[in-house]
């Protein structure tokens, strides 16, 4: 662990975010980690929480799965299950959210046993038909939840409520034990969209998917990134690829160990900061691969080898960024040392 960047990962703030979320929830709380937690780290995100007191947990793929195995959590996989994974699939550390006639047909003819099952209720992305479910298709299926996802729940889009009376209605007409809608800013709309179990992934994170979250969530992650070089730029002289930034004034300059290429992205050149204390510290010109430079003209005393926290709070980062908040999360990248603090 001596990288020259890494994520100081606050574990209070996340569990308290789940908590929050349980609260709002009015019922079960479940995790999404796929995706190594959002960036964050799995196994490090799901231990804290299954301590918390959530016991559902969301994944891709069954290669992460298989990676949180030793914790010995509920592990349900979103993807489902291919004949690729059957395998892997009847190893009994997850089981799969069947998502197609396929897979339902699939898992029987393997033998069945615990399974849940997503329905498309108009998103048209996984899922297997409400008809279907009236048909029978999964009568004698053991499934402990049944859920579906919402297309536009961070906006004030008619399709919620269509999307929610369309999954309301499967009530009573399959059989499965609960019944699950709601991601992180289905959430923020209202106790309606929770019924048995929630699976917010974002919002675990300091993500802010709608403003009635706002309030209720703490940041949890801020990339930390050490200094290469210090340097005095003139009056005229410009900095960093294509020469974005020209000095006006003399000015000092830091160049920071961080880059595109640990998701600090290119949409924050000229516009990212960092700071020292309190000492703001905007990015100037442009961030390249591995590097990023920062005005350090309000703080004499920083020097090579000294450490700065770059500013991340998710939504506005997002604004600054154009990148989405979830992008800011799983581009986070695999160089970072990954810093759990109390
Ligand atoms: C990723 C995912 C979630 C979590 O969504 P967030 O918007 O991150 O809260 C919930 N359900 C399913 C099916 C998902 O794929």
């Amino acid at each position: 662990m001596n990288a020259p960047h890494r994520l100081r990962l606050d574990s209070a703030a996340l569990v308290a975010n789940w908590r929050a979320l349980a609260a709002l929830s009015g019922t079960a709380c479940g995790a999404a980690i796929k995706a190594n937690g959002y960036g964050l780290g799995a196994t490090e995100v799901a231990r804290r929480l299954a301590e918390a007191g959530c016991r559902d947990f969301f994944v891709a793929t069954w290669a992460e799965a298989e990676a949180l195995a030793p914790l010995g959590l509920p592990v349900a996989v979103l993807h489902g299950v291919r004949a690729e994974d059957m395998a892997r699939a009847r190893g009994g550390f997850a089981w799969p959210v069947l998502n197609t006639d396929q897979q339902v047909a699939r898992w029987r003819g393997s033998g069945g046993g615990r399974c849940d099952v997503m329905v498309d209720t108009g998103m048209n992305r996984l899922g297997i038909t409400p008809a279907a479910i009236s048909d029978g298709t999964l009568d004698g299926l053991e499934v402990g939840t049944l859920m579906s996802h919402l297309a536009s729940a961070d906006e004030d889009s008619p399709l919620n409520a269509r999307q929610l009376a369309a999954f309301a209605a499967l009530a009573g007409t399959h059989p499965a034990e609960r019944m699950s809608l709601a991601n992180s800013a289905a959430i923020g709309i209202g106790r309606a969209y929770a019924f048995d179990l929630t699976r917010p992934g974002l919002a675990l994170y300091g993500g802010v998917p709608r403003a009635e979250l706002s309030d209720v969530l703490r940041q949890v992650v801020t990339p930390e990134a050490q200094i290469l070089q210090r340097r005095r730029l003139q009056p005229g002289d410009v900095i960093g690829y294509n020469a974005l930034f020209t000095a006006e004034r003399p000015t000092e300059v830091a160049i920071l160990n961080l880059g595109y290429a640990d998701g600090y992205w290119r949409g924050f050149s000229q516009r990212g900061s960092a700071y020292a204390g309190d000492a703001w510290l905007p990015v100037l010109g442009r961030v390249s691969m591995d590097l990023t430079a920062i005005c350090v003209d309000a703080a004499p005393d920083l020097a090579e080898g000294d450490w700065v926290a770059i500013d991340y709070a998710l939504p506005q980062a997002s604004a600054l960024s154009g990148m989405s908040q979830y992008e800011l999360l799983t581009g986070m990248g695999a160089r970072y040392d990954r810093v759990w603090t109390a």
